[in-house]
């Protein structure tokens, strides 16, 4: 089975994932964290036929045998992925990573282009919405030390170079968007949750399930 999600930075992915692959008992692939990985070792003066990622169930990111999670998540790192991101040669050796790891197991993928080019026969495709300003909100809180105006700033021109090519944030006909501004994650939760139910329900008695 597998569920796509995709959406511009911080409109929940992440916890929507990670609710779903807790109920439905899939793996959780952040791809996200995937690029991340790659920007920083890439900083760090590696090549890409150097560079070996792992992605644990716990979530953590081993980048060839350490344990970099931690690093991953700091505003220059938003700015250094989302600029490595959009390097033709670094997306083709994620993508055919990514989609090995969706063979032979359940999963729930997150991303910018899961639905639209990693996955795209994914049993369930999702995409979470919210304003810039609602995501900078949240990211305010999750990340405190930045002004809103900064972060809103930062969003602003990752959305746009996130949404430059590479069939990325595209939401495919059959994609379901979920639309979470001022929703509590609880709501926003069960509606994927029965979004996801709902489909696979569909898709089992039309006996296409994938995986
Ligand atoms: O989701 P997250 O913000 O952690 O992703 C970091 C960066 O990786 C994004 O800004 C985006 O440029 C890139 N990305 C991508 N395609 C994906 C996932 C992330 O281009 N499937």
């Amino acid at each position: 089975m597998q569920i796509a999600i995709d959406g511009p930075a911080g409109s929940g992915k992440t916890s929507v994932a990670r609710a779903l692959a807790k109920r439905f008992g899939c793996l959780l692939i952040n791809t996200g964290a995937m690029y991340r990985a790659v920007a920083l070792a890439l900083s760090q003066g590696l090549k890409l036929s150097e560079i070996q990622i792992e992605v644990c169930p716990d979530e953590r990111i081993i980048l060839n045998g350490q344990d970099v999670t931690e690093r991953l998540y700091t505003p220059e790192m938003d700015e250094l992925a989302s600029q490595t991101a959009a390097r033709p040669e670094v997306r083709a050796f994620l993508i055919a990573q990514q989609r090995v790891l969706a063979q032979h197991r359940d999963v729930v993928m997150e991303g910018r282009d899961i639905g639209s080019v990693v996955l795209p026969t994914a049993d369930v495709k999702l995409y979470l919405d919210a304003s810039p300003e609602e995501r900078a909100r949240r990211r305010c809180r999750e990340r405190p030390g930045q002004s809103y105006e900064e972060v809103l700033a930062q969003l602003r021109a990752r959305d746009a170079r996130d949404s430059q090519g590479f069939g990325r944030l595209q939401i495919t006909p059959e994609t379901i968007v979920i639309h979470t501004n001022g929703r509590p994650l609880d709501e926003i939760i069960a509606e994927a949750v029965q979004a996801v139910a709902t489909a696979l329900q569909r898709r089992s008695t039309s006996g296409k399930l994938s995986g």
